[in-house]
């Protein structure tokens, strides 16, 4: 196994855990691809989410339940949306695919409201 999760643990930054779950995910986001590296906005956006939210009966500890998502996809998008209702698995691949098409359906929502805004601000 790679030692990058330690090294970055080391920093005193991250809890190897979560440099555990981060290097899994190729350091972006699982849902939107985010390069987490890319700018200090892209890096503070780093979060932790439950796939499978808490509330919803996920497994608030096991890192098969975690993905690492931004700030957008996590609260903004997904918040407690349950991937359960749309995804009869518990396959983790399925569920983040699950995820990542109802952001999609969301983003396509926010996408139609910023266009009235442009119109109402740009005529
Ligand atoms: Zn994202």
């Amino acid at each position: 196994m790679s030692d990058i999760p330690n090294l970055l643990a080391k920093t005193g930054k991250w809890h190897v855990n979560t440099a555990w779950l981060s290097q899994r995910a190729g350091h972006k986001c699982e849902y939107c691809g985010l390069d987490f590296f890319a700018s200090v906005s892209s890096y503070k956006s780093f979060q932790i989410d439950h796939i499978v939210p808490v509330s919803k009966g996920g497994d608030p500890d096991s890192n098969d339940n975690k993905a690492v998502a931004c700030k957008t996809c996590n609260v903004d998008l997904k918040s407690r949306w349950n991937p359960k209702d749309r995804c009869n698995s518990d396959d983790r691949n399925q569920l983040i695919e699950a995820v990542r098409s109802y952001i999609k359906e969301r983003e396509l929502f926010y996408l139609a409201e910023i266009q009235i805004m442009k119109k109402i601000v740009f005529g």
